[in-house]
């Protein structure tokens, strides 16, 4: 089957190298032409805009930054929409606002094309096993005959409702995180400053309640130093500015993650934007003095 990929950064490369590995043909296209150059050497074919892609396939993938770059791929000029057939269906698996999935999908379905928001977690390391959670919405039977493609990448794939849930609940998912890193970060912070080691910190707590699936992918890169994305903190930071205008649409108030984004946001000021978010850390490190 011919597959379209457009977005080949740190999730796309290996989520795309991934499906060729199981044999799938793919059309890829980015504006970065190195990352087109690795995915072409391993078996894709390049294509030159989104157009192109969907011309020439009935699945296209998406794996862009946010919900202007979606809009712009799949609906501006050389857009994915001016290429696809009726009856295709787009994946989108980029992390954006769920008003924005709701009003893409709207649009494409006056053309007669599907569409799924479908996010993921997991980060670089899960992508590169293929490993990844993807958090589905959409309809039904779409899900269905786009499931196998999904797993491909994924540990787990679950339909969470209507298009937009996907990334409703990848909004969740980036609270949960957020919050585990701000309290990893406090904590080790503490730790050093009252004079006991991180490392036996992280190794005596690791498994007790507080241990988490965060706690062990970011602790060792911070007492590492290694502060390399990963998952950039521009990235984290539009994903809570999609948190908190979705909640505040709903009427909820979410005073934690409000002040965790303050903090990734007075890190990006100081230049830290492109390093990875467990660089929050060093928002504590400075208040603390270390
Ligand atoms: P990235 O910035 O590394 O990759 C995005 C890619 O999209 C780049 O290669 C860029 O050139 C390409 N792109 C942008 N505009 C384009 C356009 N108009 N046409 C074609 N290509 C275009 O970002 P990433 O880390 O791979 O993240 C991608 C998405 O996945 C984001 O929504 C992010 O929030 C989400 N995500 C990232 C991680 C992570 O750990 N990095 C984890 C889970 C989810």
């Amino acid at each position: 089957m011919k597959i379209g990929f457009i977005g080949l950064g740190i999730m796309g490369k290996p989520m795309s190298k991934n499906l060729l590995k199981k044999g799938y043909d793919l059309v890829v296209c980015d504006v970065v032409q190195s990352a087109v150059d690795e995915v072409v050497q391993c078996g894709a074919t390049l294509a030159l805009t989104p157009k192109d892609v969907a011309s020439q396939t009935d699945i296209i993938i998406t794996m862009l930054p946010n919900s202007p770059q979606v809009k712009q791929v799949v609906l501006g000029k050389d857009g994915i929409v001016e290429g696809a057939k009726p009856g295709a269906i787009i994946i989108d698996m980029s992390s954006i606002s769920p008003l924005v999935s709701r009003e893409v999908a709207m649009k494409l379905a006056e053309s007669g094309i599907e569409m799924l928001d479908a996010p993921v977690s997991g980060g670089e390391p899960k992508a590169i096993d293929g490993t990844l959670s993807v958090m589905v919405g959409g309809k039904r039977h779409v899900f269905d005959s786009c499931y196998d493609i999904m797993k491909t990448m994924a540990g787990s794939v679950v339909l969470t409702g209507d298009i937009g849930a996907g990334n409703v609940t990848k909004l969740a998912n980036q609270i949960i995180v957020a919050i585990n890193i701000a309290g990893m970060s406090e904590a080790l912070v503490l730790a050093a400053k009252a004079g006991v080691q991180p490392e036996l910190v992280y190794q005596a707590i690791r498994g007790g309640l507080a241990g988490s699936t965060v706690f062990d992918a970011k602790a060792p890169l911070v007492m590492d130093r290694k502060f390399d994305p990963g998952f950039r903190i521009n990235l984290h930071i539009k994903d809570l500015n999609n948190v908190m205008d979705t909640a505040h649409g709903v009427g909820v108030p979410l005073p934690m993650t409000a002040a965790v984004m303050e903090m990734m946001q007075a890190l990006k000021v100081d230049g830290m934007g492109d390093d990875d978010h467990g660089s929050l850390i060093r928002y504590y490190e400075k208040m603390a003095q270390v």
